[in-house]
């Protein structure tokens, strides 16, 4: 199958059976009871398929995590309450106190923040400019056991060349490589068959694409040994081969720490990822033409989009993603007053900390997300006082150009 019939065929699970409902029905409960003492007994030792309890499992969020699981190539999935839910969760279930993460200086602002808190359990991260092999070999320690990057970066809109560093950091063992794929999503980049070992989502954004729910998902690879020595948390789960981390993450961290994924939620998304193939080609598409219609307009000082020769990333992004470059670019006006301006005068976009809605996004990064990040770190995310993020939607593009060519008037 190709993507979008897979989009609407693989897994696809109604309720043939029963009523012939095409669509999953919305398991709304929280327990699930059983005929027999012996029958749920040999649920909770493992020994039966069924469900309990929905903070472990949930037949609606099931069916979201087996569908979003092949569309990326996975061996399996888990859903979260949020795409910050979905990180920590990876965090705590593999990591120690001592334990080293580097990162991408581009990554979402969320991600820096508890990054930061997980400095009190003793787990630093250290930042690199950029995710390349060259710059991993200088900051790699003994104690380095995650190495996370965005594929593609928010809001520098830097490229993550996941074959080089997959093969850089290959079969080790003891480093695991997560890529966050919230912004190209498995349609423009499959990282699990480029070699990366997680791809994590915030599901909220493109997944859903019409921002009604705040969810996260993290679909394994199933291709990491788990060094015992060096991942300790991981030790008695190893046993589970290709699952050992799903099982984890089920059986400890949902169980123990509740992070679960509402079925509501889980309904919304799968529907939602039904139209995910054709609203990218679309977001892409216009977002290719609004970037090439800003270079060419008065009163910007540059416009960044992976798709565009000028972007630094252009190269990577040519090799790595396919189908599109991602549907989020950035412009730069003359000041903060400048750009304040634009966001005022659009007729369209929403002034809004979101991306990956149907519709078209803007936010002014620094005085909003980066409001409380030190004017350092705004610098190493290419956060600057005139900057303007755009998350571009499914209008009709030429809507869009114009709409750009009002707001910019002197
Ligand atoms: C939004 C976002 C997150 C956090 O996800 P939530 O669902 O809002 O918790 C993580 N990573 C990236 C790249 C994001 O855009």
């Amino acid at each position: 199958m190709k993507t979008n019939t897979r989009l609407l065929h693989d897994r696809f699970q109604g309720d043939q059976a029963n009523t012939g409902a095409t669509l999953i029905p919305i398991y709304q409960t929280s327990a699930f009871g059983n005929e027999t003492a012996e029958g749920l007994e040999a649920i909770f030792h493992h020994k039966a398929a069924g469900y309990a309890y929905t903070r472990i499992g949930n037949p609606t969020v099931a069916s979201f995590e087996q569908r979003i699981n092949a569309l990326e190539n996975g061996v399996s999935a888990v859903a979260f309450a949020s795409g910050m839910a979905a990180i920590t969760s990876l965090c705590l279930a593999v990591l120690s106190s001592g334990d080293e993460i580097v990162a991408s200086a581009g990554v979402f602002g969320g991600t820096i923040g508890l990054f930061a808190d997980l400095e009190q359990f003793g787990i630093t991260t250290h930042y690199v400019d950029e995710c390349t092999p060259e710059a991993l070999e200088q900051v790699i320690t003994q104690k380095t056991r995650m190495v996370f990057a965005e594929v593609i970066g928010n809001p520098r809109l830097d490229v993550l060349d996941v074959p080089a560093v997959s093969s850089y950091l290959k079969d080790r063992g003891d480093i695991l490589f997560v890529a966050d794929n919230t912004l190209a999503t498995p349609i423009l980049a499959q990282v699990l068959d480029m070699g990366a070992d997680i791809s994590i989502h915030s599901s909220s954004k493109y997944i859903n694409g019409s921002s009604n729910a705040i969810s996260g998902v993290l679909v394994d690879g199933g291709r990491f040994w788990w060094n015992a020595e060096a991942f300790p948390a991981m030790k008695d789960w190893k046993k589970f081969g290709p699952y050992a981390l799903a099982s984890k993450l089920r059986q400890k961290i949902l169980m123990d720490m509740g992070p679960c994924l509402s079925p509501m939620n889980a309904f919304l998304n799968s529907v939602g990822m039904e139209t995910l193939g054709l609203r990218m080609e679309r977001q892409c598409s216009n977002a290719l033409a609004l970037a090439a219609a800003l270079e060419a307009m008065d009163g910007i000082v540059s416009v960044n989009y992976p798709g565009l020769a000028s972007s630094p990333w252009h190269k990577t992004a040519s090799r790595v993603l396919s189908g599109g470059y991602g549907a989020i670019l950035t412009i730069r006006l003359e000041s903060r007053e400048k750009a304040f301006q634009v966001i005022n005068r659009l007729k369209y976009a929403i002034n809004i900390t979101n991306v990956g809605d149907v519709r078209t996004l803007i936010v002014h990064p620094r005085s909003t997300i980066y409001a409380h990040t030190p004017t350092e770190a705004c610098e190493h995310a290419g956060v600057t006082e005139d900057l303007l993020r755009i998350s571009v939607g499914i209008e009709d593009v030429e809507d869009l150009i114009q709409d750009f060519e009002q707001a910019l008037q002197p």
